[in-house]
C-alpha cells in the first residue's frame, strides 16, 4: 500500500507536526469525549434542514416548508447557519458520521438557492464569515466543489457592497461596530473576517477572494503583539475590549501565516499565546469577565465577586482550540497543547451539552460564594454554532504526524489512529480512563523504526513510562515531549504514568489565596448545597494536602475540616460532574471564606 497522495497545496508553510483528525483515521473511542461527539452528531443531526433554511428561503420569496426557528435564529439561522455547516462537515470526516457530510452538502445547497443572481447572500458581515466556512469547510471535508464557486460569488457580492470604516475596537465601541442605526451589525467583528476568506482560497477558491481577505488583517491590534514586555513590565496592548472576538481574530493572523509565510505573524501568534495564558484565563483556561479582556492590575482575580457571565465558554474554546492548533502544527511545541487540555477537560468539556430546541451553554459562572450552571437565555446563541465546531474538532487535537513518519500523543484519552510511516500504515490504540486513573496504556500495530512523543503535561509530577513493562529512561520535562525512538514490533505496549494530583491555582498575582482547585487538568468545584466554602492556614503553600483532604470514588476530594454542623464543608468533584443549577464553587477565599 502506498500512503494516499496529497493534494497541492497553496500554504506558504510546511508545517512541523500535521494535525491528523480531518484525515479521517482517528477515532476516539469511548469515554466523556467521545459520548459529547455522539450526542452533538445526533442534536445537529435532528435539526429539521426544511426548519433551518427556513427564513432564508422567505427572505429569497421561495416556498418554505418547515417552521421558523425560535431565539437567535428566529428571523433567519444567520447568526450561526456557516457554524452548523462547517462543524457537520468537519464531523464527517474527524468522526466518520457519513449522513453529517451530506447534511452539510444538502444544507449549502438548499442556502444557495436562496442567494441572488448578483451573489447577495442577504447577510451582514458577521454571520457572512462564518457562512463563509461552512462554505470553505463543506469543500475541504465533504468535497463539495459547488461549495467554492457560491463562496466566490457571494464574496464578489461582499466585496462591492461591505463596509469597510473598520474602525478597530475600543472600550466605547468594544466589538469594532461602528455604532450607528443601520451600520452596526454589518461590520461587528469584522477583524475575524480574513480567517476563512484565507481558508477559502487555500481550499481552492478564486485569487480574488485571497484579495479580499487581505483587506480584513487587524494590524492595529495584531502588531502590539511583535514583541513581548520586558520581564515583570505588563503587556502595552488596549484593553476592555470583546475577548472572544479578540482571541478569534487571532485565528485570522494564523491564516495571513499560511498564506503569506510571514514570520512575523507567527511571532504574533506566540506572543498572543503567552498574554492571554499568563493575564487573561481562569484555572479552567476561560476568559472575559462580561466578554472583555482585562488589564493586569488584579481585574481577573476581582471579577469573581460579583458577575456570573464569568467566561463565554463555547465560543472561547473553539478560539482557544484554533489559536494553539495553529501553533502546534507550525511550531510542534508540546506546551501549546496545555490550553486545550484545560479547556477540553474544565472549558467546553464540563459544560452541559446544547439541546435539541436549541437550549445552549454560554457563560461559565465562576463566582465566589456560589454559582451555577445556567443556559443560555435565548435558544441557539453564537455558542451554538461554535459548540459543533469545537466538539468535532477534538480528534484533530489529540494525535499529529511529523515529517520522519513519527507521532506524536497531545492528549491521554481513548482513541485510535493510524498513519503512514516509512511505507507502512501503522495503527496506535490508546486505553485510558485517565483523569479518574493516572496511566494510559498505548498499543501498537505494524512495526517499523518511528519516534513517538508523548507530550508531559504542565501539571506532572512523577511522569513516567514504559514498554512491554520496562521502565524506559528519558527526559519528562513538564510541557515537552518525552521522546521514544526504537524498533517497534506489532504488539509493543507502551504504559505512561501521568502523575496527576491536587493543585491549588490562585486566580491572580493580586489575589494569592483567592484560589480554585484541580486535579491535573481537572477544575473541581465544591458542592455549595448549605455548606461552608473551603478555608485552609495561609499560605496554603505550607499545608500538606494530602492531610488536608481525604480522597473518595473518583475525583472526589471531601475536606478533612469540618465547618459547622449546620454548614459542613461541601465535597470538592470535578466541574464537568456538576448538574444544571446545582449550586458550586470553583473558586474560594481561603483566608475569608464568603457564604453568599
Ligand atoms: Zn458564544
Amino acid at each position: 500500500m502506498t500512503a494516499p497522495e496529497t493534494p497541492p497545496s497553496r500554504s506558504a508553510v510546511s508545517a512541523v507536526l500535521r494535525p491528523l483528525g480531518y484525515t479521517g483515521r482517528v477515532r476516539i473511542t469511548d469515554g466523556p469525549l467521545a459520548d459529547r461527539i455522539a450526542d452533538a452528531a445526533e442534536t445537529y443531526l435532528g435539526m429539521s434542514p426544511d426548519d433551518v433554511v427556513h427564513g432564508f428561503r422567505l427572505q429569497a420569496g421561495l416556498p418554505a416548508p418547515g417552521n421558523p426557528m425560535t431565539g437567535w435564529s428566529s428571523r433567519t439561522s444567520q447568526p450561526t447557519f456557516g457554524q452548523w455547516v462547517s462543524g457537520l462537515a468537519r464531523l464527517g470526516v474527524t468522526a466518520g458520521v457519513a449522513e453529517a457530510s451530506q447534511r452539510a452538502v444538502d444544507l449549502v445547497d438548499a442556502f444557495a438557492a436562496t442567494v441572488g443572481d448578483d451573489g447577495d447572500a442577504r447577510m451582514g458581515l458577521y454571520g457572512y464569515e462564518k457562512l463563509v466556512c461552512g462554505l470553505a469547510d463543506t469543500a475541504l471535508y465533504a468535497g463539495h466543489e459547488d461549495a467554492l464557486a457560491l463562496l466566490g460569488r457571494t464574496a464578489e457580492w461582499a466585496s462591492r457592497t461591505f463596509e469597510r470604516a473598520r474602525p478597530a475596537a475600543s472600550p466605547n465601541d468594544f466589538a469594532g461596530g461602528r455604532i450607528g442605526p443601520a451600520s452596526h451589525a454589518r461590520t461587528m467583528e469584522w477583524y475575524t473576517f480574513a480567517e476563512n476568506l484565507y481558508r477559502g482560497w487555500l481550499a481552492g477558491a478564486d485569487d480574488a477572494v485571497r484579495e479580499f481577505a487581505s483587506e480584513w488583517h487587524y494590524d492595529a491590534y495584531w502588531d502590539r503583539f511583535l514583541t513581548p514586555p520586558p520581564p515583570g513590565q505588563p503587556w502595552d496592548v488596549p484593553t476592555w475590549l470583546h475577548a472572544y472576538s479578540h482571541v478569534n481574530t487571532f485565528a485570522s493572523a494564523a491564516a495571513a501565516y499560511e498564506v503569506t509565510g510571514e514570520v512575523r505573524y507567527l511571532d504574533i501568534l506566540r506572543n498572543a499565546h503567552t498574554y492571554l495564558t499568563t493575564t487573561q484565563t481562569y484555572a479552567t483556561g476561560g476568559y472575559g469577565p462580561s466578554e472583555l479582556t482585562l488589564p493586569e492590575d488584579g481585574s481577573l482575580g476581582r471579577s469573581i465577586e460579583w458577575r456570573t457571565d464569568t467566561a463565554e465558554i463555547v465560543c472561547g474554546s473553539w478560539a482557544a482550540f484554533k489559536l494553539s492548533s495553529a501553533l502546534l502544527k507550525h511550531t510542534g511545541e508540546a506546551r501549546y497543547a496545555d490550553w486545550v487540555e484545560q479547556l477540553v477537560y474544565s472549558g467546553i468539556g464540563a459544560v452541559t451539552p446544547v439541546r435539541p430546541g436549541g437550549r445552549t451553554p454560554y457563560y461559565q459562572d465562576l463566582r465566589l460564594g456560589i454559582a451555577t450552571k445556567l443556559p443560555h437565555w435565548d435558544d441557539w446563541p453564537c455558542c451554538s454554532g461554535t459548540y459543533l465546531q469545537a466538539v468535532s474538532h477534538l480528534p484533530d487535537l489529540v494525535y499529529f504526524g511529523d515529517d520522519d513518519g513519527g507521532l506524536a500523543v497531545a492528549l491521554y484519552v481513548p482513541s485510535t489512529v493510524s498513519w503512514e510511516s516509512a511505507g507502512s500504515t501503522v495503527t496506535l490504540t490508546q486505553r485510558t480512563a485517565f483523569p479518574v486513573e493516572d496511566t494510559s496504556t498505548i498499543t501498537v500495530g505494524g512495526s517499523g523504526r518511528f519516534r513517538l512523543r508523548l507530550r508531559v503535561p504542565p501539571w506532572s509530577e512523577g511522569f513516567r513510562v514504559s514498554v512491554n513493562g520496562v521502565a524506559v529512561d528519558g527526559v519528562a520535562t513538564p510541557g515537552d515531549w518525552f521522546v521514544l525512538e526504537r524498533d517497534w514490533a506489532d504488539g509493543d505496549v507502551v504504559t505512561v504514568t501521568l502523575g496527576a494530583g491536587l493543585r491549588v491555582l490562585p486566580v491572580d498575582r493580586w489575589h494569592p489565596n483567592r484560589v480554585a482547585f484541580a486535579h491535573g487538568p481537572v477544575v473541581l468545584a465544591q458542592n455549595a448545597d448549605w455548606t461552608m466554602p473551603m478555608s485552609l492556614p495561609t499560605p496554603w503553600e505550607m499545608v500538606d494536602l494530602d492531610a488536608a483532604f481525604e480522597r473518595g470514588e473518583g475525583l472526589r476530594y471531601a475536606p478533612v475540616g469540618v465547618g459547622t454542623a449546620r454548614l459542613p464543608l461541601g465535597e470538592l468533584r470535578p466541574l464537568a460532574d456538576v448538574p444544571e443549577r446545582v449550586p458550586y464553587r470553583v473558586y474560594a477565599d481561603l483566608d475569608d471564606p464568603r457564604i453568599v
